[in-house]
């Protein structure tokens, strides 16, 4: 989600935009994509490059932390985050190593990557352990069957005695 935003660098510090923000899918890592986001931007110049406030929702496309099926779950992204272009058109200031570092950059070709962003923000707010459903049932530890469609043929009462085994284990290992 990329911009140009070659106009906006040439205004006086203090101008505002508004902008549009809208992706039909966008890929956060290897587990969790983001799908219908929209939303809406601010900018504002400021004397180094562009303050951007954004307010985004989008669908969370993942899967369930129990039982892996794919699950999706609403999001809301927000940020305030100053964008700093790497030469300013106005100015021909260079932006130095550290503020490269610490901060969003603007291209060459003056374009502002807000998908960058937006990834990031997305991955700080998803929940860190997303369910297909409240009750879900998971995964039997032994066998591995989904329990949400129904029991497996492993022994009831297996946990129990593990259970029972680990806290032995444990009197054990104070007593010692
Ligand atoms: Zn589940
Ligand atoms: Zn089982």
């Amino acid at each position: 989600m990329r911009f140009r935003v070659s106009q906006e660098l040439r205004q006086a510090v203090g101008a505002e935009f508004a902008m549009e923000l809208q992706a039909h899918s966008l890929i956060l890592d290897d587990e969790v994509a983001l799908s219908g986001l929209k939303g809406d931007a601010r900018l504002l110049r400021t004397d180094r490059g562009l303050l951007v406030t954004a307010r985004a929702r989008a669908s969370l496309r993942g899967s369930c932390s129990r039982c892996l099926a794919p699950q999706e779950s609403p999001i809301e992204i927000s940020f305030e985050e100053e964008f700093i272009p790497v030469v300013d058109p106005i100015s021909g200031r260079h932006i130095t190593p550290q503020e490269a570092e610490n901060n969003f950059v603007i291209d060459e070709e003056l374009m502002l990557d807000m998908g960058e962003a937006l990834r990031q923000y997305a991955l700080m707010s998803r929940p860190s352990k997303p369910l297909c459903r409240p009750d879900c049932q998971g995964l039997c530890p032994t066998c591995g069957a989904n329990l949400n469609q129904g029991a497996c043929s492993c022994e009831p009462g297996d946990d129990e005695r593990w259970r029972a085994l680990a806290a032995y284990r444990s009197q054990d290992q104070k007593g010692s």
